[in-house]
């Protein structure tokens, strides 16, 4: 029997998971329009409202500008639980068509990595660091080939308003994408999405990520070395020097010399490949 959500929505299949809510599809009752709901049980954020106050206060802020960033539609709250209701994406996350697809075509990825890169650039103008960029985070508005990429997920997200490089010294995010900064605590700000932007376009061209290791101890010394290889040979022999020139340049470890978004944008991979109109082709 399907949950009915405070008056207005009924709530169906689970759509995903993270580390605080179950996000299920939710139907408006009066309209009949699909909806994705984010179930946040207050019991288990308990001491870590802030957070979610924190990312809805972060969205309206943002979301309703940007083709690229998920919209939240609706807030409401229950005695146990906090609602968010986003714009529906069915396309699935991009964590699952790497894994479907083993790897992406070299131009393919480009365009993609363009297109989030945008998003980035629009959020951090906006004076937002997103600390949380993943493919798990990143999902296709539909099930379309070409369908958008839409950047979800701000509950890590925070607001700078000043460009300060040393304001944030929490540890947080997911340890394969996190920047060397954050586990030397050394302070860190938008450059940390940058160096997760590293690490998604490397993933994206050879299905696998560049610091998985053993343990998380090693994990965590490899990145602060940054310490990755190009390699087994056979995953990158299809791979430009350009491609790889770009993912150097975003997983420079210090964070003070690595690009910035606008940066990144303006790097050979991303500015040589952007679609032009052809008037006669
Ligand atoms: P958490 O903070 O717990 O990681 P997320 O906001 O990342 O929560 O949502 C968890 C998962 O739910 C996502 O990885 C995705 O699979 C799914 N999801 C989130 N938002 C949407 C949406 N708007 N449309 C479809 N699925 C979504
Ligand atoms: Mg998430």
């Amino acid at each position: 029997m399907p949950a009915t959500v405070p008056c207005q929505y009924r709530t169906g299949k689970t759509l995903g998971s993270g580390t605080y809510a179950i996000v299920k599809e939710a139907i408006h009752i009066h309209t009949g329009k699909y909806y994705a709901c984010k179930v946040i049980n207050k019991k288990l954020m308990e001491g870590r409202e802030h957070m979610v106050r924190n990312e809805i206060a972060v969205l309206k802020r943002i979301s309703s500008g940007h083709s690229n960033i998920v919209t939240l539609h609706d807030y409401f709250e229950t005695a146990h639980n906090l609602y968010l209701v986003f714009d529906l994406c069915t396309g699935g996350e991009l964590f699952d068509r790497i894994c479907a697809k083993g790897n992406y075509y070299e131009a393919d990825a480009a365009g993609l990595i363009r297109t989030i890169f945008k998003a980035v650039k629009h959020i951090h103008d906006a004076g937002i660091v997103h600390r949380d960029l993943k493919p798990e985070n990143l999902l296709f508005k539909t099930q379309a080939e070409d369908a958008a990429i839409m950047i979800a997920d701000f509950g890590l997200s925070r607001v700078m308003e000043e460009e300060k490089l040393s304001m944030l010294t929490e540890i947080c995010g997911t340890p394969g994408y996190m920047a060397p900064e954050i586990f030397k605590r050394t302070g860190h700000g938008k450059p940390v999405d940058v160096w997760a932007m590293g690490v998604i376009t490397y993933f994206l061209l050879a299905g696998y990520t560049p610091f998985d290791r053993e343990s998380q101890q090693q994990e965590m010394e490899a990145i602060i070395a940054g310490d990755y290889k190009f390699e087994p040979e056979e995953y990158w022999m299809n791979v430009s020097d350009t491609a790889k020139d770009f993912v150097k340049y975003c997983l420079t470890t210090d964070p003070v010399k690595r690009p910035t978004a606008t940066q990144a944008l303006a790097h050979k991979w991303l500015a040589d490949t952007e679609p032009h109109f052809v008037a006669n082709p």
